[in-house]
C-alpha cells in the first residue's frame, strides 16, 4: 500500500513516513521510419522533494492566517538601519545581519499600489494560475523593495490601489496563498477559498 511521503521534524531531525518515490512502467519508443523497431523506453518517475523553508517558514505560516510578514534591519551600526524588506529577506543585504520579522499586513492594506505590471497569455510548466496571468509589482509606503505577485480580479493599471487576499480555507503553504485585488473589491468576487 502506498502513502504520500510525510515529514515532520522532532529533536532537530527529519522524521519521514510513506513513499518518496513511485516507480511506474514506461512506454516503448519506436522508430516510425524503420518498421516501428524498438529504440528505447520512457522512464516516468515521480518523487517527493523535501523542501526546507528555513528562516522563511514564518512568512508562509502567516500567509495561511491572513498576515503578510516582512523584515526590517534593526542593526544600529548599519547605514540602512530601519529598512523594511518585502519580499521577506532573512538577512540585511547591506550589513548581512539578521533582520527582525515584522507584521506589515496593515501597511499592505492601507498603502499597496501597482508600480508596474505585465499580462502573460502563456506560462511555463507547472503553472497553476488562470491565464492570462496579471503579474503586478507592488509598492508600499515605507518599504524599500517591491513585491512581485498577481492580480486575481480585474485589470491592472499603474498606480492602482490594491489590497492583499489570502487562501485561509485550504492553504498550500506556498506563495500561491496570497494574491491581490483592486481596493473596493467585494468578498463575493474573490477566488474560491480566498478572503481579506
Ligand atoms: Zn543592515
Amino acid at each position: 500500500m502506498s502513502m504520500t511521503g510525510q515529514v515532520h521534524v522532532k529533536k532537530g531531525q527529519y522524521k519521514i513516513k510513506g513513499d518518496f518515490h513511485h516507480l511506474e512502467f514506461g512506454q516503448p519508443i519506436r522508430l516510425a521510419d524503420d518498421n516501428w523497431r524498438l529504440a528505447g523506453i520512457t522512464n516516468p518517475r515521480q518523487l517527493t522533494h523535501i523542501h526546507s523553508y528555513g528562516g522563511e517558514a514564518i512568512f508562509f505560516e502567516n500567509l495561511s492566517k491572513g498576515k503578510l510578514m516582512a523584515t526590517r534591519c534593526d542593526n544600529k551600526k548599519c547605514e540602512t538601519k530601519g529598512s523594511i524588506y518585502q519580499p521577506f529577506r532573512i538577512h540585511c543585504p547591506d550589513c548581512l545581519g539578521k533582520n527582525t520579522v515584522i507584521d506589515m499586513t496593515d501597511i499592505a492594506k492601507k498603502t499597496a499600489k501597482i508600480h508596474t505590471f505585465m499580462v502573460c497569455e502563456r506560462s511555463g510548466a507547472f503553472n497553476l494560475l488562470d491565464k492570462p496571468i496579471k503579474f503586478i509589482n507592488i509598492e508600499f509606503d515605507g518599504v524599500c523593495t517591491i513585491l512581485f505577485s498577481y492580480l486575481a480580479v480585474g485589470e491592472p493599471k499603474m498606480g492602482m490601489r490594491v489590497v492583499p487576499i489570502f487562501q485561509k480555507l485550504d492553504p498550500t503553504y506556498t506563495i500561491l496563498d496570497m494574491a491581490w485585488v483592486p481596493k473596493g473589491t467585494k468578498e463575493n468576487q474573490l477566488p474560491k477559498g480566498f478572503s481579506f
